[in-house]
């Protein structure tokens, strides 16, 4: 019994092999996009043929947009391909089932089969990582869509008249201020309006603003440094709010985080959301922790929907 988990990420692909105690193996490649998008499901299949030649059944969890009827990754900003064909190249290839869902709504599977949403029946997750996205699960059923792209929640709109633009061409949407790839360019924006010249951040950018990373902001906060600090606070008002929204919307019981984002920093990112969050909300406040499944959590997700799938 060997079941397969796929986790198709913005650079790597990460495959596990799994049962219902969790996950057994796993390994993870750079994702080959030298070759056209056909490549890509060739890539899965050499790197799941490591770990069995005979999976009972596939699951993936993979970054947006996606087709759900086609069993494809769809225009989607990470990678050069309109296409990426996924289920069916999966399925001809080891004749069993295969199923894909978007990586955060695989991430809340994941959480509730596997990690902190076990026995809860509203549960969310959200994920602060290159992109910013979530998953639901309302009253026991994991909400999918039309297409598999509900609860795109980094696409919220915080500010409609905002100057941050967001990845999709939106202003004001929370992933505009809020992910890792988009925090340096808020920073950039916040320290316009500020004398910062004699920070740790400035150090540690050479005085120059846009060579500020995510990282190196988390860094000076976590020295102390107080330019930072307020960074990170105006970062997590936004999330506050992002969170609150959430909470408005899909009334759950316990949201978890993850991403690389909130996992490398975990208080700089949680205590401004326990701060702010109350002042936003109408809905009774849910539990907010950081998920126990760490980076693994999309994996768990694909196990459980290839456990589903067979
Ligand atoms: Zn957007």
């Amino acid at each position: 019994m060997s079941h397969i988990a796929v986790d198709i990420g913005a650079t790597n692909i990460r495959v596990a092999s799994g049962n219902r105690e969790g996950i057994e193996e796993k390994i993870a490649e750079v994702t080959d996009r030298s070759k056209g998008p056909e490549e890509i499901p060739r890539q899965i299949a050499r790197m799941i043929r490591e770990l069995t030649d005979a999976p009972d059944a596939i699951g993936a969890g993979s970054i947006g947009p996606i087709d759900l009827e086609r069993g494809m990754i769809t225009n989607t900003p990470n990678y050069p391909f309109k296409e990426i064909p996924v289920v069916e190249p999966l399925r001809e290839e080891f004749g069993v089932p295969v199923k894909i869902v978007n990586d955060c709504t695989a991430g809340v599977l994941g959480e509730h089969v596997y990690g902190a949403g076990r026995g809860i029946g509203n549960l969310f997750y959200v994920t602060f990582s290159t992109g910013l996205g979530g998953g639901a699960i309302v009253d026991g059923h994991l909400l999918v869509g039309k297409d598999g792209n509900a609860v795109e929640v980094g696409h919220l709109t915080i500010c409609p008249d905002s100057e941050m633009i967001c990845g999709c061409g939106c202003p004001g949407h929370w992933e505009a201020y809020c992910s890792g790839l988009n925090i340096p360019r808020f920073a950039q924006t916040l320290l316009r309006r500020s004398e910062w010249r004699n920070s740790l951040l400035a150090v540690l950018c050479g005085g120059d603003a846009r060579a500020i990373t995510t990282e190196m902001m988390f860094d000076a906060a976590k020295q102390g440094d107080e330019t930072a600090l307020r960074i990170v606070d105006e970062v997590g008002r936004i999330n506050a709010v992002g969170v609150a929204d959430v909470v408005n919307a899909y009334d759950p019981e316990l949201i978890t985080i993850g991403g690389s984002v909130a996992l490398n920093n975990p208080e700089l990112i949680m205590t401004p959301i326990r701060r702010y969050v109350a002042r936003h909300v109408i809905n009774r406040l849910p539990e907010i922790m950081i998920t126990p499944l760490g980076e693994d959590i999309v994996l768990y997700g694909a196990l459980a929907l290839a456990l589903e799938a067979e």
